[in-house]
C-alpha cells in the first residue's frame, strides 16, 4: 500500500505505559535551520494492553474545538485509571495550526491540506509526510480513530458527527452506535468520498472511524466544545478505555441524516457579495432561493439569486460575505430512511 518507512521520528514510545508528551520530529532543512525539524506535538497515554484509540485535532489548523478538547483531556487523564492506549495529535498539521489556517503555509494551495494528502508520501512535502506517518504508523496501530473538525474559516456547521459506511455492516452499525453516544444534534452519514482524506484512509485499514463538524467561522463555539467534551468522555468509556464520568449525562439522541450527493450543495456562480436568504437549521425546498450574489462595484447590475437544488435541512453555511465563483454557500442534509 504505502510501505516506505516514515522519516518522522517520534519522541514517545507507543508501547510504554504512563503519560508521555513529546514531538514527532519531521525533518525540514531550511535557510534558517539547516538540520531542523518541525515539532508536531504527540501525547501517548497507556496502561497495559487494551483498546487503542487515535484522537486527531488540528487536521485543519483553523478548527479549534478539537484542539482545545483533546489537550484538556490529555492533561486530565490519570493513566493508572484507564486501560489500553490513547494517542493524541492535538495539532496534526502543526504549521497550519500555528498560522490559524486550514492549510499549511509551507506549501501552496491544496498541497498544504492534510485532509487531502492521504495516503501521503514519505519523501513528499511536510503535509504529505504527516499524512504518510499517520497512515503507516498511527492508523496501522489503532482500533479506533476520531478526527475532530469544525467548519474552519469559511464555513459554519450545526454541531454534527460524520461517518462513512464500512464494507462490513457490523462495523457500520458500530460507528452509528458511537455517533449516537457522542450526542451531537446531527449524525451525518456521508455518501460522497473524498478519496484522499483521513476518513477514507481509515476505512481502507478497516478501522472504526468517526469525524465531527462542530462549529466554524474560525471561532470556538462554547456549545460545540461542551458537546465534544461530553461526547469524547462517553465514547472513550464505551470502547473500554476510561471509567464512566459521573459528571457526564446521557446523550441527546441525534437526528440521523445523510448528505447524499452533489445536489445537496449550493455554489456561487459569480464573484461578488453573498447575501444569505436562508439560515442554519432551516428546512428548505428545492427551487427556494438560497442566497443572492450582489455586485456593489457595478450597482446597476441585478443580483443573481441562487436556488437550493433539492429539499433538505441547512446544516452548513458560508461565513465570509465576499465570495468567488465556485465557493460553497450552503450544504443540506436529509433524514435517513432507516
Ligand atoms: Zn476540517
Amino acid at each position: 500500500m504505502n510501505a516506505q518507512a516514515s522519516r518522522i521520528a517520534a519522541e514517545v514510545d507507543y508501547a510504554r505505559d504512563g503519560k508521555q508528551y513529546g514531538f514527532l520530529r519531521l525533518p525540514f532543512s531550511t535557510h534558517e535551520s539547516a538540520y531542523g525539524w518541525i515539532p508536531i506535538p504527540v501525547i501517548c497515554i497507556r496502561n497495559g494492553a487494551g483498546p487503542r484509540v487515535l484522537l486527531v485535532a488540528g487536521n485543519h489548523g483553523d478548527e479549534y474545538e478539537g484542539q482545545i478538547a483533546v489537550t484538556k483531556l490529555a492533561r486530565a487523564i490519570d493513566p493508572r485509571k484507564m486501560s489500553g492506549r490513547i494517542v493524541i495529535l492535538p495539532a496534526a498539521n502543526l504549521p497550519a495550526a500555528l498560522a490559524g489556517r486550514r492549510t499549511s503555509p509551507l506549501e501552496p494551495g491544496e498541497r498544504g491540506n492534510l485532509n487531502r494528502a492521504f495516503p501521503g508520501d514519505h519523501r513528499g512535502s511536510p503535509t504529505a509526510m504527516i499524512a504518510h506517518y499517520i497512515d503507516t504508523v498511527l492508523l496501522a496501530d489503532t482500533d479506533y480513530v476520531f478526527d475532530f473538525h469544525s467548519g474552519g474559516s469559511s464555513l459554519l456547521y450545526i454541531p454534527s458527527t460524520e461517518m462513512k459506511r464500512a464494507e462490513d455492516p457490523a462495523k457500520t452499525a458500530r460507528m452509528i452506535e458511537l455517533t449516537k453516544l457522542f450526542g451531537a444534534p446531527i449524525s451525518c452519514i456521508g455518501i460522497t468520498d473524498i478519496p484522499d482524506n483521513l476518513a477514507v484512509a481509515a476505512r481502507r485499514r478497516g478501522l472504526i472511524h468517526m469525524g465531527t463538524e462542530l462549529g466554524g467561522g474560525g471561532t470556538t463555539s462554547l456549545d460545540a466544545l461542551r458537546i465534544l467534551e461530553a461526547g469524547l468522555r462517553r465514547i472513550l468509556h464505551h470502547v473500554g478505555i476510561l471509567a464512566a464520568d459521573p459528571g457526564v449525562g446521557a446523550p441527546q439522541p441525534p437526528r440521523m441524516m445523510e448528505v447524499g450527493g452533489p445536489d445537496y450543495y449550493v455554489y456561487s456562480p459569480e464573484d461578488g457579495v453573498f447575501e444569505p436568504l436562508a439560515d442554519l437549521g432551516d428546512t428548505v425546498a428545492g427551487g427556494q432561493p438560497a442566497g443572492a450574489i450582489h455586485f456593489p462595484d457595478n450597482p446597476a447590475r441585478e443580483p443573481i439569486v441562487v436556488p437550493f437544488l433539492r429539499d433538505g435541512l441547512v446544516v452548513c453555511k458560508r461565513v465570509p460575505a465576499r465570495t468567488k465563483r465556485g465557493d460553497c454557500l450552503f450544504h443540506l442534509a436529509t433524514d435517513l430512511d432507516a
